[in-house]
């Protein structure tokens, strides 16, 4: 190894985690018995008492300000999908005029914001406007841009969850709490939790900065609404896990950089097949820190795309014609002692425990395909999921043919020894330790085994990972309840086991599907199968209100009733909004940019010909073009007039929500596409010199 290696070697670890009040910055600097209170808050969940917490305040308080920071802030995650923060100063005044460090106990645990100006789904109407952040102590705090960020739950005062955390936290509790009691019936009494573990691959677009600003679609709503399609794309593949540029690698080198400070194991990148697309993807953790470390990569990514003259596009679908973005969400869930419980095990018994939690989650994704959908639905995330783009709007689940085959011998082992009461000797015992599938052989399937995690792959590149998790969660402990309930009572565990993985297989066996999940054939066989397609969020969003689902969500105390209707609210609000933003974004370039230099071109195309004409020559191509363009010019005209007029129906519809949406779906978002045709139709035509904004082939081949 040369030198500079070594040199960035040493480097790597010590500014790997070098801005996080993590476990062994809490060892070190906090009295023993502090340290060992805090540990067993954070591992048991016990309350913290206020002493406590004053200590770990100070001292919290102390390692902050040796890391630079002069502010603190609870650092939280709305409803709106991104993070919310307000920095208060460490600064006390004395009497004497001075001022002095200082950050209490109470200042720690709880915060204070005005929670009136967050997405609450009506609950703001019911409840008071005040809200308050509560320490999530599981997830350590860090020191970034001069402040101590603390990772909290936001809830309003009555306790309705006004976040993202506070669900995924309750969550996790409901499938620890069932998967123990799994693990109990097969006699494991050492286990003291079950967590999830996920590592989320994050998929992002990165353009010039200076092409970004000239486009209002790009700064306003994160895509491109107008676009003709570029004379290459990505066909050629020439992209995918192709060579950096050196633009690319300075950016990702120092993305890497700031990540890794703040404790984001930053692993693999790579780029991914459209043009100008990448993909980066972290060492999995505990799921309710993968949640927060991939809100601070993607907020990292963009602010050090900034830094580069680059622009980090996250939206799902920035450019119509080339691949969307998602978010491949693996999901396993393991012990605290260190059993990844997918890992299908050696033994017999292990096997049959592997199974057991298998069966939980085929049975889990098909009685709650819809609330897997909606986790995964959002205006953005449309444009991939039922736009015959990966992965479809149809929730199935991919397990490789060797597992397959498994479950098949057991349906029919099962039946004939299922008289006898025997363990099912066929599949069980026999089940071999599976190959990790690294080849990720079916890249269409929205839910697919891996080997020892499923990818859920379903989740737009914009949105949180938490509420496809809070979904995975629930659903998860629900099956596993059902399960644990049967079993607790049963006189032949033995017995009673393998008549639930049968009854799963048997039942649910319609959710699994391993070819070809783009394919025209699968809409049809999926809908023979009775399972859902649901093609936009509008309609996946009814979901959240099902009763069955309300019902499972407050058994298990994740959401209740008031807070599942108001995120219901909010998510028609958020897609009425963005539509709303998209439609008056693509009026306004229409009228003020496209409009006008059609005319222009025009014009100086017919006083062209006047002057060829008065010397006599021919202006029969000049004419062919000018009718061309009048044509499509009269067709965007009228396209607009009715978008604009689109705009105002859905506009009027306020008070009903889920109305409102569905008008601004099948009004709005469908004239905006008539409109863009246009437009595109018009960019081919007109001089380029002319065309208010960058191209496609600008903006994709330009770094
Ligand atoms: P692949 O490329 O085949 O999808 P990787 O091993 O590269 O597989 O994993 C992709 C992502 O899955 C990474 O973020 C990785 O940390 C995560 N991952 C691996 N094992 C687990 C697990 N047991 N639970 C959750 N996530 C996991
Ligand atoms: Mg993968």
């Amino acid at each position: 190894m040369n030198n500079t290696n070594g040199n960035r070697m040493t480097a790597l670890v010590d500014i790997y985690g070098s801005n996080v009040f993590n476990d062994s910055v809490m060892r070190q600097t906090l009295p023993k018995e502090t340290y060992k209170s805090l540990r067993k808050t954070i591992e048991e969940g016990s309350p913290l008492e206020p002493e406590v917490a004053e200590v770990v305040a100070s001292v919290m308080k102390d390692w902050a300000i040796s890391k630079g920071a002069t502010h603190f802030t609870h650092w939280f995650q709305p409803m709106t999908g991104i993070t919310a923060e307000k920095h208060d100063s460490f600064i006390s005044p004395t009497a004497d005029g001075r001022v002095i460090m200082e950050f209490s106990g109470k200042e720690l645990i709880k915060g204070e914001p005005d929670a009136s100006s967050f997405p609450s789904g009506g609950l703001r109407a019911t409840f008071e406007a005040r809200g308050y952040t509560a320490w999530d102590c599981t997830s350590p705090a860090f020191v970034k841009d001069s402040s101590l960020y603390i990772p909290t739950a936001f809830a309003s005062y009555t306790g309705e969850a006004l976040d993202m955390k506070t669900p995924l936290l309750r969550s996790m509790d409901a499938l620890n709490k069932q998967a123990l009691r799994i693990l109990r019936i097969f006699g494991n009494n050492t286990t003291r939790r079950v967590i999830t573990t996920v590592g989320p691959e994050q998929e992002y677009f990165l353009i010039d900065k200076k092409l970004f600003d000239l486009r209002e679609d790009l700064t306003l709503t994160g895509r491109t609404l107008f676009g003709a399609k570029p004379p290459k794309g990505q066909e050629l593949e020439d992209h995918y896990l192709g060579q950096f540029k050196d633009r690319i690698v300075a950016f990702m080198s120092d993305l890497d950089t700031e990540l890794w400070k703040l404790g984001i194991a930053a692993k693999t990148k790579h780029n991914e097949v459209a043009p100008a697309q990448y993909e980066l993807a972290p060492l999995f953790t505990t799921v309710n820190i993968a949640t927060d470390h991939n809100q601070l990569t993607m907020e990292t990514m963009k602010k050090v795309a900034i830094r580069h003259g680059l622009v980090c596009l996250l939206h799902e679908k920035p450019f119509a014609g080339i691949n969307g973005s998602g978010k491949h969400n693996n999901w396993s869930m393991a012990t605290d002692d260190g059993q990844n419980l997918l890992e299908p095990g050696k033994t017999p018994h292990d096997n049959i425990q592997f199974l057991l939690f298998l069966s939980a989650i085929i049975k889990a994704v098909d009685d709650y395909a819809d609330l897997l959908r909606v986790s995964a639905a959002s205006p953005g995330n449309d444009h991939r999921l039922g736009a015959n783009e990966a992965p479809p709007a149809i929730v199935s689940i991919f397990l490789g043919e060797q597992l397959t085959d498994i479950l098949d011998q057991i349906e029919a082992g099962g039946a004939t020894n299922s008289k006898s009461g025997t363990l099912m000797h066929l599949g069980a015992s026999s089940l071999p330790s599976l190959p990790k599938d690294t080849t990720d052989r079916n890249r269409t399937s929205p839910f697919a085994f891996t080997g020892n995690k499923f990818e859920f792959r379903m989740v737009g590149s914009m949105q949180s990972i938490a509420q496809a998790n809070i979904t995975l969660n629930t659903i998860v402990a629900e099956s596993l309840c059902q399960f644990a309930d049967r079993l607790e009572k049963s006189k032949n565990v033995q017995k009673e086991i393998n008549a639930i993985i049968l009854e799963v297989i048997k039942s649910h066996k319609r959710i699994i599907f391993n070819g070809n999940n783009y394919s025209e054939e699968w809409v049809v066989e999926a809908e023979k199968r009775g399972l859902p397609n649901i093609r936009t969020t509008v309609d996946a969003i009814a979901a959240i209100r099902a009763e069955k689902n309300i019902n499972m969500m407050e058994k298990h105390r994740v959401l209740s009733r008031i807070e599942m209707e108001s995120r219901c609210e909010i998510q028609y609000e958020i897609y009425i909004k963005t539509v709303n933003i998209e439609a008056q974004t693509m009026v306004e370039m229409s009228k003020r940019q496209i409009l006008p230099v059609v005319i222009k071109f025009k014009a100086d195309i017919a006083s062209y010909i006047s002057s060829i004409l008065a010397v006599g020559e021919d202006v029969k191509i000049e004419k062919a073009l000018l009718t061309k363009i009048n044509d499509s010019m009269m067709s965007f005209s009228a396209n607009l007039a009715k978008l604009e007029k689109a705009i105002d129906t859905a506009a009027s519809l306020h008070g009903d929500t889920k109305a409102q949406a569905v008008a601004y779906r099948d009004l709005v978002f469908k004239t905006m596409g008539e409109l863009r045709k246009d437009a595109d139709n018009l960019e081919t035509m007109v001089d380029a010199n002319y065309w208010p904004f960058p191209t496609y082939s600008k903006l994709l081949f330009n770094i």
